[in-house]
């Protein structure tokens, strides 16, 4: 549905932000994660044509992204990471104005339109209310209800949990989920429990690089057999970094529990476990660190 080809992009401060990203992303959710500076944002604000590639191609179905921007926003809807609002307008006026300017003209069929979105998002009850009062969590549903007027075939969504409750971000992921049904969603994220069971595909990019792109369920399969868990103490723990490629480290009930790569078992103590996406996540991370050094 959507295919990118060879996507570099060099900011004139010298940055690197894309480096041949090549990706196929079908129809579902599709989780973009990557750490703060990936390269997430260019990637979604080029396939949104706000920003043009040094190099590489974009076709979504049948049309030529980058030669034909027109076409493609047709074809888009995209929930910007700082989506601004006007705080005193109701939500239904603000909209019915969003859909005036996505070109839906005729009155009787823009206020059908805002009323299925508006409860759709489940903001129907509150439709009066002005956006300034929303919650963070509201505020984003309400930005989905923008993204997709016009019957967009691709909707883009930039790191939109950031900063929502547990609840909230729930609620908005299922929202998500729902709309995955029938057209292409892509979710760029941080955080991966995001993806992990949401998505039927995902990439991985750091440093503008794609370092992994498939099914979840295929990355976890990579790693089977090959991650390994150990309590220890902290005093053991950089010792132990410098030895083992080492996942994660996190404090359970005080004491660091660390989570080891490797294709057999690392020593005392350690005891195999069922991989999960951050495995793969800071596996990623690490092998690309390394190639680096
Ligand atoms: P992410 O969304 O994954 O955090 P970005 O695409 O925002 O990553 O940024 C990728 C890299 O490009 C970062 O190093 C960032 O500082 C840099 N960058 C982003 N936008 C610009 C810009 N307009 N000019 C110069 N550098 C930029």
């Amino acid at each position: 549905m959507l295919t990118i080809r060879d996507l570099s992009k060099t900011y004139a401060n010298g940055v690197t932000a894309l480096r041949n990203v090549s990706l196929n992303v079908p129809t579902g959710m599709f989780g973009l994660l990557g750490p703060n500076g990936a390269g997430k944002s260019t990637l979604m604000r080029t396939i949104a044509t706000l920003q043009d590639p040094d190099s590489g191609s974009i076709r979504l179905g049948e049309i030529d992204v980058l030669a034909d921007k027109d076409a493609a926003r047709r074809q888009l809807g995209y929930l910007p990471q700082e989506f601004g609002v006007y705080p005193k307008e109701p939500a239904i006026t603000m909209l019915d104005h969003f859909a005036v300017l996505k070109g839906i003209v005729d009155a009787k069929q823009r206020r059908d339109v805002v009323e299925a979105l508006l409860k759709q998002v489940n903001l129907w009850e509150v439709r009066g209310h002005k956006l300034g009062g929303f919650s963070g969590g509201m505020r984003q549903r309400f930005g989905i209800a923008q993204a997709l007027l016009g019957d967009p075939k691709l909707i883009i969504v930039d790191e939109p949990t950031a900063g929502l409750d547990p609840e909230e971000r729930n609620r908005f992921l299922n929202l998500l989920a729902e709309i995955g049904e029938n057209v292409v969603v892509i979710l760029s994220t941080h955080i991966v429990e995001d993806v992990t069971d949401l998505c039927q595909n995902m990439t991985i990019i750091s440093r503008g690089e794609v370092l992994l792109s498939g099914q979840p369920h295929e990355a976890l399969a990579s790693l089977d057999g090959r991650v390994w868990r150990k309590q220890v103490v902290k005093a053991e723990l950089a010792q132990l970094q410098t030895l083992h490629t080492v996942l994660s480290s996190r404090l359970i009930a005080g004491q660091p529990v660390i989570h080891v790569l490797a294709d057999s078992s690392p020593g005392a103590g350690f005891e195999a476990i069922a991989p999960n996406l951050e495995d793969v996540y800071f596996g990623k991370l690490r092998a690309q660190a390394a190639q680096a050094a």
